[in-house]
């Protein structure tokens, strides 16, 4: 059934992660990533106990543990008054509710991790410079089109091309992401270069009238991570340009200054566009399946996109392993699995944005007084959703 390797398009957080979990159950992987050197372009994410419970599964637990910085709390700031709205405990009682922290990790670490171990599997072959274009299959094997003109033949392919996935185009054709309007801006700075009364161990976001700038440490405390949002109505798609801090302050002026003095301590911003879709059903094409951002791709405001990802390698993994002999039903079991809790994963993340995120005058005021009002086991139970399942049981309901 499987002479051939898995081919897995991108090596991003996902594909790195699915060919982990596959090679771990026997399965030989061909990884075709587009760029000319496997890599994440630097800065921070946060990561849900969900996240730990995939770094398990998939063998890598102690190593993403050794890179992740330990926040004490989720800490929301109203940025037009610089007062704390409310704050969501993440010690003992919350990893124990949950079974694993919450963490904070440089993007760069957490892929590394990830490619070290497929690095030192026998069963993965990592193969750069190589852009995916398409795809045609026989019932049996799938043969990948590379931009060069290459051809590549495996026994199934997965998608995991991110926002702009080629796989995606032909699986369900449902054209380019929608641009959200919300433009993104990201620093990462020595820990000196922040200030000494803002070094809180914490995953803070200061959330303004459409904008809302977060902050939290990373990589051993060497540097924090920095990234603001203004919700302007962009147009155009954009990722990763270079812009100078005026620009980034243009979006802030209204808020408090202690607040817009954040931005001051950034440098060398970069501008993200961000974009996102609708959730669909359709991730399966024969032999032929997608996952991560080119399956379920969400805006930010739930931090929870590549912690998805790695559930989807875990599931697929799982499913594969269990149904050997029958890959279409396990692509199957695979897609039902993960469709409702990505999903909601997406609505909610629009949602976040909107009503927590970037209220303005009353409906700010209304969140501060729901979001106060919450205990911390409030906000336990409702993350338990999320928190408390993994791409194992993949729950989309609580
Ligand atoms: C501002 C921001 C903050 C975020 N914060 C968080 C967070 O805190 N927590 C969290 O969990 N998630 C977060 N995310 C989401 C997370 O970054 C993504 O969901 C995650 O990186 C998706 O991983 P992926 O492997 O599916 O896709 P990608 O990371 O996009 O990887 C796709 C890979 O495929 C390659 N590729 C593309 N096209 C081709 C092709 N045609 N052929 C071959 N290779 C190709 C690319 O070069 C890339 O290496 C955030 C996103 C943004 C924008």
């Amino acid at each position: 059934m499987y002479r051939k390797p898995i081919i897995i398009a991108g090596g991003g957080i996902g594909g790195l992660a699915a060919a982990l979990g596959l090679a771990q159950k026997g399965f030989d992987v061909t990884v075709l990533e587009r760029a000319p050197q496997l890599g994440e372009i630097g800065a921070g994410i946060q990561l849900g106990p969900n996240a730990f419970h995939a770094f398990d599964y998939l063998g890598v637990g102690d190593a993403a543990r050794a890179m992740a910085v330990y926040v004490d709390k989720l800490r929301l700031m109203d940025a037009m008054t610089a007062e704390d709205i409310c704050s969501v405990d993440l010690g003992e009682k919350f990893r124990r509710r949950f079974g694993n922290p919450y963490g904070v990790v440089h993007r760069g670490d957490l892929h590394g991790v990830f490619q070290r171990a497929c690095r030192e599997s026998q069963r993965i072959t990592l193969r750069t410079g190589c852009a995916v274009i398409g795809y045609e299959q026989d019932g049996t094997t799938v043969t990948v089109r590379l931009f060069s003109g290459e051809t590549v033949t495996g026994s199934m392919l997965i998608g995991a091309d991110g926002l702009w996935s080629r796989v995606r185009e032909q699986v369900v054709g449902d054209g380019k992401p929608r641009v959200t309007g919300h433009t993104t801006y990201r620093s990462v700075i020595p820990t000196e270069r922040m200030p000494e009364d803002l070094r809180w161990n914490a995953a803070t976001l200061w959330a303004g009238p459409k904008c809302h700038i977060v902050h939290y440490p990373l990589s051993g405390w060497k540097v924090f991570n920095l990234v603001v949002t203004y919700h302007n109505d962009a147009p155009e798609p954009v990722a990763g340009l270079s812009v100078p801090e005026e620009e980034v302050l243009a979006g802030f002026r209204h808020v408090h200054p202690r607040a817009q003095d954040i931005i001051r301590h950034g440098q060398d911003w970069k501008l993200w566009v961000l974009c996102d879709r609708d959730p669909v059903e359709n991730w399966i094409d024969g032999r032929v399946a997608l996952l991560g951002d080119a399956a379920h791709p969400t805006l930010q405001y739930m931090a929870q996109g590549a912690c998805m990802a790695m559930e989807d390698a875990v599931c697929l993994s799982h499913e594969l392993a269990r149904q050997p002999d029958a890959p279409d039903a396990a692509l199957e079991a695979y897609r039902r699995s993960r469709v409702l809790r990505t999903a909601r994963i997406q609505l909610t993340s629009r949602e976040v944005g909107q009503h927590i995120y970037h209220p303005a005058g009353p409906h700010a005021l209304l969140r501060n007084a729901i979001m106060s009002a919450k205990t911390d086991e409030d906000w336990y139970d409702s993350l338990a959703w999320l928190y408390g399942s993994s791409g194992l049981d993949s729950k989309a309901t609580s």
